[in-house]
């Protein structure tokens, strides 16, 4: 690596919140995305594919979520080959990668629970494996939401680095996005490269013309010492969704030319080659979109508008019909004396389709289980995915409950306590309707009990219980 000139990383994070039914697995219609079917395609037309057909793969340091991964493997194959081709040639070239995982449904990590968490990113690296081939290093955290016990599951699952901004961080910070390390309650360190706010911004809100892009890093490296890193960190729909010219911009900042005034490297290069001196302590409970100690995600904040108490009310009918769905997973599987949580953690694969349940047991040397607690265990196994999908942070980002993105929390939740059912005999319907009548839509004056109750009669009726229209949304 060249240390003659300060160094540049573009990180794109590219990510879609998940729109597939949790009953069907169909994806919604959404006539706000014409004149493409849905979002998803329309931004893939906007940015993922023409980014990926211009190179900009290559030269980028980049994590995909793993609901857009999936969609886009399935509905927009030659773009997705085109991105993994990418990262594998990536990988031959510098023996790194240039992905970084991303905990699998865009959870805010420090609102779950430790095993919780642990599954989270541990769903995101065997995503990663899947897709990308190797192993990931670095970890994206969902709204850059972060603690001390998030970074304990990110050393737990052996991965070296995450990525923040400079506010949750404090210490002797340097010029540049280090990296730095943090100690751990544990003893253990994780590496954080803190993103440059400024020109991350700049970039996200105001970007300039193709013309102009190397022209704008070079003026904000100007005096930054050579072989110093600078991030440019944001959404990866920046680059030709939300702003047309993207593409080429990215394109320009990631190819400069011999006479600019930087070199352009990834973060698992960069680590490699320098590894974290300088330590700094967490400025714990912050995230890139909240101000306000995660009460975008947790209890309501000024963030959005008017009355939301509805999401601390969401949050504690979801944290509690969590706890009661695992009560009784664990219970089943005490009886054959399993480990509970290494089992789930192992799951992914059938998510990812790699095995099927039967498979995944007989993986597991559980194959021998009478066939009815066999059955009833990929129940409840099956039940834990959507468990955790009801967390997905775009169920509280916004002002209302009476908004798809709540209300596909919810009927994940009335899915998983479907499959408890099943397995069981327990109908947890009742107590999760009785906690859902507490958080109310300020727009609407309807409860989450009266949304449920909506679902349930969808489903029964065999329609899509989230709808059919969604408005433009804006999610990171
Ligand atoms: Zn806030």
């Amino acid at each position: 690596m060249t240390n003659s000139k300060p160094l540049l990383c573009v990180h794109g994070h590219f990510y879609q919140p998940p729109r597939n039914d949790p009953f069907t697995d169909e994806y919604r219609t959404e006539p706000s995305a014409a004149p493409y079917n849905n979002w998803n395609a329309r931004i893939t037309a906007e940015s993922y594919a023409p980014n990926a057909f211009a190179g900009n793969f290559e030269r980028i340091s980049f994590n995909m979520g793993g609901t857009l991964a999936r969609w886009m493997d399935l509905e927009a194959h030659a773009t997705y080959l085109r991105i993994v081709n990418a990262t594998q040639a990536y990988y031959h070239r510098y023996g790194v990668a240039n992905g970084v995982a991303q905990s699998v449904h865009h959870t805010i990590l420090p609102l779950a629970r430790g095993r919780d968490k642990r599954c989270q990113i541990s769903w995101g690296i065997a995503s990663f494996a899947y897709r990308f081939g190797g192993v990931p290093q670095g970890l994206w955290l969902p709204e850059m939401a972060v603690d001390y016990a998030t970074l304990e599951a990110v050393a737990d699952l052996e991965l070296k680095f995450v990525i923040l901004s400079d506010g949750q961080v404090t210490g002797e910070l340097l010029p540049g996005a280090g990296p730095y390390r943090v100690r751990l309650p544990s003893g253990r360190f994780v590496s954080v490269f803190v993103r440059d706010n400024n020109l991350s911004n700049a970039f996200s809100f105001n970007m300039p013309a193709a013309g102009e892009a190397r022209d704008w890093v070079n003026e904000a490296l100007r005096g930054a010492q050579p072989g110093s890193l600078t991030l440019l960190a944001t959404d990866g729909e920046t680059f030709g969704h939300h702003h047309s010219q993207g593409v080429d911009v990215l394109r320009a900042l990631t190819l400069p030319h011999a006479r600019d005034a930087y070199a352009i490297t990834t973060l698992g290069r960069y680590l490699r080659a320098h590894p974290p001196t300088v330590e700094v302590e967490l400025v714990e409970n912050t995230a890139w979109s909240c101000p306000h100690n995660l009460g975008r995600w947790a209890t309501g904040c000024a963030c959005t508008s008017g009355r939301n108490y509805w999401k601390g009310a969401l949050r504690r009918a979801l944290d509690n019909l969590s706890h009661d769905i695992d009560d009784l997973y664990v219970d089943l599987v005490r009886t054959s004396d399993l480990a509970s949580w290494s089992l789930r953690d192992a799951y992914i694969t059938v998510l990812l389709g790699q095995v099927t349940g039967p498979e995944f047991l007989a993986q597991q040397s559980l194959g021998q289980l009478p066939s009815i607690k066999q059955r009833r265990l990929l129940q409840l196994l099956e039940a834990q995915i959507y468990r955790q999908r009801m967390f997905t942070s775009c169920a509280f980002f916004f002002e209302d409950l009476e908004r798809v993105e709540p209300r596909y929390a919810i009927a994940n939740a009335v899915r998983a306590i479907a499959l408890v059912r099943y397995a069981t005999a327990t109908d947890l319907t009742g107590s999760f309707h009785r906690d859902l009548s507490i958080a109310v839509s300020e727009k609407t004056g309807r409860t989450g009990a009266q949304i449920m109750d909506e679902i349930l009669v969808q489903a029964d009726l065999g329609h899509s219980p989230l709808g059919n229209t969604m408005e433009r949304n804006g999610f990171r």
